[in-house]
């Protein structure tokens, strides 16, 4: 398949911000595909080589591709560079660079997109001395029989920035369009919920049809998409939806890790599917002295514990084990973690996650033994209020954020890669529904002044909207920030500036700085209410208006485990907004 085919199809995507037109348009493209060209472009459209949960990235340094930019149109660097400060994409400046500067030689080959795929490949894996000339070389080579078109997408691909919006959602529409019915979407998506990999997926469908996505399983090495929760504010509520009983768990505060156990090995990863397992080797030595079956995949959260009182501590401590490299085996003593066990989703080969919850339950207890490193969560089956507040009182008390409640009806099995009532969370801060943390996602900023000249004034914060598949903003947040924090916020947010308002964002107000919908931050807010302002929920409550949250303080975690579309929906929020108008009417 010829490459520029591939970038005509991103050209149209790029130009539409409608998620059923996308999927038609990638649907079309599909279909001609041969798998592993189709494999390959679904890997590509989300700015990927490989299914998300491959350590490799693509994310060459824009120092680096500006260099070779400028060698192959023959330009300044320099020029390159004002270019890149002006418009903000170096895919934009090198389409204007090859439209104005560069000729068509006669040498040219035309591009396939395995020779693209492959030279990517080889940029995203060189290391050590001489690397970065060898990424120029492979880069360079693609981008001479580039056309303009082509270049721009090259070089979004190359540094990690593609930006066209493509979620996997819709990319499963889409594979459900090209290849199965309406009513087969469902096979498809569970496949890519308990394989996490939507190219495996694709190539899958394309050369076994929907009876080789059938064939697909859990498997021990490739991580499962997480099943979510919902949230709800009294014990009474909950009691009522789970049918008056269920089960309660402490609600830890620490990182979700979902392990996976074979003879040669224990693998974690973090809830984003990233491989956390060189972060807490303790964890891996914990499992591995525990372990009493022979293969698995549990699911537990990692608790950063007090080694001299035994308490928990706040999980900010485990952020420090983040990204180091260096000095990890210092962290390890420092912050040493307990991993709290909640799930078991395989176990000798079988897969568990359509068994009940206290079925898996069970099984999860029969395959460890308990240490002080490795516990299983506190649990109760409970059916009164009572018992309940109490078991909500005990959980603060030993440092927990508060309660989850699990169905444990015939129908509670693990569905992974979705949120939904089977499970509930119950926390702290929503007994008081003016006083709640919400997870929110920076998609602009205001300059700063007086004291906050230089760094942003306040961020333009948003909630996800699932149905749309956009980002409606909620509030200015301005306060909860110390120096540092101001600082810290300037250089993580600018890796994600864009020239203008993301097309995924829908916002009423004009912000000094935009940014691509990346960063979460918890935002504890005092009050929603209704805004003519912001887009959040808009036209739910009060026809004209949207909601907003009023008095929002960054609480200092960045939840670097959230992407933006795990951030706090725009529907939870209307069910806060909801719950807490039901308390002031009572
Ligand atoms: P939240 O991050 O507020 O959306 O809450 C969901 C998270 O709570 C999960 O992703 C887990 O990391 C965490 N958690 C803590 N304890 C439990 C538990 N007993 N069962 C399930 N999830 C838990």
């Amino acid at each position: 398949m010829l490459f520029r085919d591939l970038a005509d199809v991103y050209e149209r995507l790029d130009a539409t911000t409608s998620r059923l037109e996308m999927a038609d348009i990638l649907a079309s493209f599909f279909k001609g595909a041969e798998p592993l060209d189709l494999r390959r472009s679904i890997y590509l459209t989300q700015g990927q080589l490989y299914p998300d949960y491959y350590p490799q990235k693509l994310g060459m340094a824009d120092k680096l591709l500006i260099k070779t930019l400028a060698s192959v149109t023959g330009t300044k660097e320099q020029t390159v560079q004002e270019a890149q400060l002006k418009e903000g994409d170096l895919g934009s400046v090198a389409s204007h660079l090859y439209e104005t500067k560069r000729q068509t030689t006669l040498f040219s080959e035309p591009l396939t997109l395995s020779r693209v795929y492959t030279a990517l490949e080889k940029v995203s894996t060189s290391e050590g001395g001489g690397s970065q000339d060898s990424k120029m070389k492979q880069l360079a080579d693609i981008l001479h029989d580039a056309s303009a078109v082509e270049a721009k997408y090259i070089c979004r691909m190359v540094t990690g920035k593609m930006r066209l919006g493509v979620a996997s959602m819709t990319v499963i529409d889409a594979l459900s369009i090209a290849f199965a019915t309406k009513e087969e979407r469902d096979v498809i998506e569970r496949a890519f919920n308990v394989t996490s990999d939507l190219g495996m997926v694709g190539e899958t469908l394309s050369r076994g049809g929907l009876e080789g996505v059938r064939s697909l399983h859990v498997q021990v090495g490739n991580p499962i998409r997480a099943m979510l929760a919902e949230r709800m504010s009294s014990p009474a509520e909950i009691l009522e939806r789970m049918g008056g009983g269920c089960a309660f768990e402490y609600k830890y505060d620490g990182v979700r890790v979902q392990a996976h156990i074979e003879a040669n090995g224990v693998k974690l990863f973090s809830r984003r599917l990233e491989e956390l397992t060189g972060q807490f080797p303790d964890v891996v030595a914990a499992i591995k002295a525990s372990f009493t079956a022979k293969s698995a995949i549990v699911e537990g959260e990692c608790v950063p514990i007090d080694i001299n009182t035994g308490e928990f501590l706040p999980f900010q401590e485990v952020s420090h084990r983040r990204g180091r490299k260096h000095g990890l085996s210092e962290a390890v003593e420092e912050y040493p973690v307990r991993f709290c066990l909640f799930d078991l989703l395989f176990l000798d080969g079988k897969d568990m996650t359509d068994e009940t919850i206290l079925k898996r339950r069970a099984a999860l207890s029969s395959s460890f033994r308990t240490t002080d490193q490795l516990k299983l969560s506190e649990m109760r089956v409970l059916d009164n209020e009572d018992a309940v507040q109490s078991f909500f009182m005990e959980a603060i008390r030993d440092g927990c954020e508060g309660l989850m409640a699990k169905s444990i009806g015939p129908d509670s099995v693990y569905r992974a890669g979705s949120r939904g009532f089977l499970w509930i969370k119950y926390k702290k801060e929503y007994r008081s529904e003016l006083n709640d943390t919400v997870d929110l996602v920076v998609v602009g900023a205001f300059a700063g002044r007086g004291k906050r000249k230089g760094f942003y004034g306040a961020l333009l914060m948003a909630t996800y909207n699932e149905a749309e598949d956009r980002f409606e903003t909620v509030s200015k947040l301005g306060s909860g920030f110390d120096d540092a924090e101001l600082a810290e916020m300037l250089k993580t947010l600018e890796q994600h500036r864009i020239a203008d308002r993301h097309h995924q964002v829908s916002s009423n107000m004009q912000a000094d700085y935009w940014f691509e919908p990346a960063v979460v931050l918890e935002v504890l807010g005092a009050e929603i209410t209704v805004s003519p302002i912001h887009t959040a929920a808009f036209g739910t409550v009060k026809k004209d208006g949207g909601l907003a949250i009023r008095f929002p303080r960054f609480t200092g975690k960045v939840r670097t485990d959230k992407g933006p579309r795990e951030a706090t929906t725009s529907t939870e929020l209307l069910n806060m907004y909801r719950q807490q108008l039901k308390k002031i009417e009572e």
